[in-house]
C-alpha cells in the first residue's frame, strides 16, 4: 500500500519548504524526495572517487555502486541483462546517441522510418536532421478521437521499406497512453524495431522491457524523482552490433595502439569519459524511494484517483474550457485545456498569482499543435504527492482568473 500522502509530502523538501505552492508541472520535471538527495551527499562525503580506473578501495566502491546502480534500474524495467542499459544525460541525448548510431550502421538511402504526430520535439528533431543528409524518409501516424496514436494509421504507413518505429509511450502534452503492445506486436511480424520513449510513463506506469518485448527504450531520471543530468537508453542485446561508439575516449575500450583501437562492448563503448556518476547514484536511490512507497502501480492509483477528480471538477465548474482528452482515454495525471478565446499564457500567468506552477505553451510538440490547430494549452500535470485539496484550490484560482480575464 502507499503511504499517506502526507507521509509522502513530508518526504519531498521541496514541498515542506513551500507550504502554500501548488506544484503541478510534474511533467516538466518532478520534485526529489530526501533520500535522492542524501545518496549524492553520502556519495560526495563518503566514497567520491572516479570510477572503472582504480585499484584503491574509493575507486572501486564508487565503481560498485555505479554497477549496482544499473542492476537496479535494470530490474526496475525488467532488462535482461544489465549491459542492455546505457546512461545517458536524458531522453534527448538517449534518442540522438541512438539516432547517431543508426544512421551510421543501419538504415541506408531510401528507408523510412515512423513516427507520429504527438512526438516531442526531442523524438523528431534527430531523426529529421539525419533522415534529410541519408535521405531517409519520415513517415507521420497521426492521432485518434481520443488523442492516442491512431494504430490503424501506422499499420497502413508501414511498408517494405519501414526500418525503425520511434513512438512515444504517453503524451508530454495530452497525458493519453499510446497502444504500444499493438504497435510492437506488428511491427515485429514485419521484423521492425520499436524505439519507445517512455519520458512521460516511466513515473506512472509498470514496464517490462521483456514483457514489451521492445528494443529501444528511454527516459529522463528528473522525470521520475531523480536528478536532472541523467537518463537512460535500453538496447536490446540483438541490436548492440549497431551501437558503435560516436564519442568515444577514455572508459570505452579493452585495447589502445597510436592507430587502433579495440572497443569495449554496449554499455561501457557508449559512455565515454567519466560520467555522472552522483546522477546515477541519485537515479537508484529514487527508485528505492518508488519500491519502498508501495512501487509504481500504486504511484499510479492515486494519481489516477486526482486525475478523474480533477477532470470532473473542469467539466462541472466551467463552461468556457476545451480540454484535450476524453472520460475513455487512457492516460496518465496529465490534463491539457484552453480557454475559449484566452490566451494559454495569460492563464498561467494569472495561476502563478495564486502561487499554482502550471505548464502553457506548446509543450515541445509544436508539430502536434499545428495538427490540433492551437498555439498551445494550459498542462497540468499531477505526481504521487499531489493532493485532492490542492485541486479544490486550483479550481477556485481557475475561476477567479477566467473571470479577471473577461
Ligand atoms: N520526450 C518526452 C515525451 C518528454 O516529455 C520529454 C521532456 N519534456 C522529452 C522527450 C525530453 O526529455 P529531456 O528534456 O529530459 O531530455
Amino acid at each position: 500500500m502507499i503511504s499517506t500522502t502526507h507521509d509522502i509530502r513530508q518526504q519531498f523538501p521541496f514541498i515542506v519548504e513551500h507550504k502554500n505552492a501548488i506544484y503541478f508541472d510534474n511533467a516538466a520535471t518532478t520534485q526529489k524526495p530526501q533520500i535522492v538527495l542524501e545518496s549524492i551527499q553520502n556519495y560526495y562525503k563518503r566514497v567520491n572517487s572516479n570510477i572503472h580506473r582504480g585499484v584503491h578501495s574509493f575507486s572501486i566502491q564508487a565503481t560498485e555502486q555505479y554497477e549496482e546502480a544499473r542492476n537496479t534500474i535494470a530490474k526496475f524495467i525488467n532488462a535482461s541483462k544489465p549491459s542492455e542499459i546505457v546512461f545517458t544525460s536524458g531522453t534527448t541525448h538517449s534518442i540522438n546517441l541512438l539516432a547517431e548510431c543508426l544512421f551510421n550502421t543501419y538504415f541506408h538511402e531510401n528507408d523510412e522510418i515512423i513516427l507520429s504526430v504527438l512526438e516531442h520535439h526531442s523524438n523528431i528533431l534527430p531523426w529529421q536532421n539525419r533522415g534529410k543528409k541519408n535521405k531517409v524518409k519520415l513517415q507521420f501516424a497521426t492521432i485518434n478521437e481520443n488523442f492516442q496514436i491512431d494504430v490503424q494509421h501506422l499499420k497502413s504507413l508501414v511498408n517494405e521499406k519501414t526500418k525503425l518505429i520511434a513512438i512515444s509511450h504517453v503524451s508530454n502534452t495530452l497525458g493519453s497512453i499510446n497502444n504500444i503492445e499493438e504497435i510492437i506486436l506488428f511491427a515485429h511480424t514485419y521484423g521492425i524495431p520499436v524505439l519507445i520513449d517512455a519520458a512521460q510513463s516511466i513515473a506512472h506506469l509498470p514496464i517490462d522491457v521483456q514483457k514489451l518485448d521492445v528494443d529501444f527504450l528511454v527516459f529522463s531520471g528528473h522525470k521520475i524523482y531523480a536528478p536532472t543530468g541523467i537518463g537512460l537508453l535500453y538496447a536490446k542485446e540483438k541490436y548492440h552490433e549497431y551501437m558503435v561508439p560516436l564519442s568515444s575516449g577514455g572508459g570505452t575500450i579493452i585495447d589502445v595502439d597510436l592507430y587502433n583501437t579495440q572497443f569495449a562492448n554496449v554499455p561501457l563503448r557508449l559512455e565515454a569519459g567519466t560520467p555522472n556518476i552522483e546522477g546515477v547514484i541519485g537515479l537508484k536511490a529514487a527508485i528505492d524511494f518508488i519500491n519502498k512507497n508501495g512501487g509504481i502501480h500504486q504511484f499510479y492509483l492515486w494519481e489516477e484517483e486526482l486525475r478523474k477528480y480533477l477532470y470532473q471538477q473542469l467539466n462541472e465548474n466551467f463552461s468556457d474550457l476545451i480540454i484535450y482528452t476524453t472520460p475513455q482515454t487512457p492516460s496518465v495525471s496529465v490534463i491539457s485545456f484552453n480557454v475559449k478565446n484566452e490566451h494559454p499564457y495569460d492563464v498561467g500567468t494569472l495561476l502563478n498569482n495564486y502561487g499554482i506552477a502550471v505548464r502553457t505553451g506548446h509543450h515541445c510538440t509544436q508539430p502536434l499543435m499545428k495538427y490540433l490547430k492551437i498555439q498551445g494549452t494550459i498542462r497540468v500535470s499531477l505526481a504521487v504527492y499531489n493532493t485532492f485539496e490542492e485541486i479544490d484550490k486550483f479550481i477556485i484560482a481557475l475561476n477567479k482568473s477566467i473571470k479577471m480575464l473577461s
